[in-house]
């Protein structure tokens, strides 16, 4: 086990700043650099609190920014020996530490402060953990479908995709979510693009403003340039495929795709193994894979009715009610679980568990592991909150 010293020495260079206002208001955290070659996180969040360090009687609350993977930024890498944000479960946190893993490390520190922060401090709590991507894009976030980080989003003027938890195993994000708290990303560009900086920058300032940490007018010039920059494609979007690509196998994006980018039925979209792959329908490209490293090759994307987004806010509440639906059964262990017999329960389009708030965590043999975030979202900590 790591000796606490080493954690409090290495906790201090990972600190990126940390303001407390004049007047009480919630702790808002900010994450840079889980991925380490995605360092335009980080220098944004260096010159907002240089920004603000003379201005604390105009600040409500906290603010506090950390980097995630020091080890890889220092080497401008995706991760060294692990994706940093695809190993954060219950069940890995409680395994003993691996020493001959980088992130695992990084993970244990990363873990120890924000438990830290959680325990000085009284909330409410926001998370967020600033990316951006390898292809061209405008910024958007990418949100666990819980009504509580729906009801925050909505604030921003960006295109927001709701879902990712059943893709992607362990983001750091889905993790923190699950314990209750407003938790998402937001993607700022590309990485090797200059601008993606300053548009952390006005995420950043938005959201200061949203949370009521600063004034909403004082930034609300910050906002106008995200929904520029947006293009009015504020909209909530569901991902419905998935490309994974093993390790050891060759993949090759067919290039030049925008993020969000329309494809029609049919079109070629990458090369697997010498294979082709089309696109099984008419959809929009979703962060495509165009860097060594990282596993997620593609997903696709298509806009969210209006009609389900109303439908599911107000029938969320009887979620208990799927259970009498045959194949489905609540598991025993985890009460925000439901166990689904795929033979049994094929009939059933994903999307009515989505509607009623579940998703697949993990598929063991014929059954699905359904889970739902919305009995451990802590909603009543943000009444008092002016987005609320
Ligand atoms: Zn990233």
């Amino acid at each position: 086990m790591i000796k606490s010293e080493t954690i409090i020495d290495i906790t201090n260079k990972r600190q990126i700043g940390r303001i407390t206002g004049a007047t009480p208001g919630p702790t808002l955290i900010f994450t840079a650099g889980i991925h380490g070659n995605e360092p335009s996180g980080v220098t944004a969040l260096e010159n907002v609190f240089n920004a603000l360090k003379n201005y604390e009687g105009a600040i409500k609350g906290t603010v506090i920014g950390h980097k995630g993977n020091l080890r890889a930024l220092n080497f401008n890498v995706r991760f060294i020996d692990e994706d940093l944000n695809r190993i954060w479960s219950k069940e890995r946190l409680k395994q003993p530490f691996n020493p001959h893993s980088s992130e695992a490390r990084e993970q244990v520190e990363l873990w120890q402060e924000i438990q830290d922060i959680l325990s000085d401090n009284n909330g409410p709590y926001y998370f967020f953990d600033l990316h951006t991507t390898s292809g061209q894009t405008i910024p958007f976030l990418t949100v666990n479908d819980s009504l509580l980080n729906r009801r925050f989003t909505k604030n921003y003027p960006l295109p927001i995709v709701l879902g990712i938890e059943e893709y992607l195993k362990g983001p750091i994000l889905s993790y923190i979510n699950e314990l209750g708290y407003v938790a998402f990303g937001f993607e700022g560009g590309q990485h090797s693009d200059g601008s993606s900086i300053i548009r952390h920058e006005h995420f950043i300032y938005t959201t200061l403003g949203i949370t009521g940490v600063l004034s909403p007018h004082a930034v609300q010039n910050h906002k106008n340039t995200l929904k520029e920059l947006g293009k009015g494609r504020a909209n909530y979007f569901e991902i419905f495929t998935y490309q994974h690509v093993p390790f050891s196998v060759d993949f090759e994006m067919k290039p030049s795709f925008k993020n969000f980018q329309k494809v029609k039925k049919g079109e070629l979209l990458a090369i697997l193994n010498g294979e082709k792959i089309n696109s099984p329908t008419k959809a929009q490209i979703f962060m495509p894979l165009y860097q060594q490293q990282g596993d997620d090759g593609f997903f696709l994307v298509r806009p969210i009715p209006r009609f389900f987004l109303w439908l599911s806010k107000h029938i969320r509440k009887w979620y208990k009610l799927l259970t009498l639906l045959p194949g489905v059964h609540a598991n025993s262990a985890d009460s925000s679980e439901i166990i689904v017999n795929t033979h049994v329960a094929r009939f059933f389009p994903k999307q009515i568990f989505h509607l009623f708030g579940y998703r697949a965590r993990q598929l063991k043999g014929h059954q699905y592991i359904m889970q739902n975030r919305e009995t451990a979202s802590r909603t009543a900590a943000y009444y008092n909150e002016p987005w609320f």
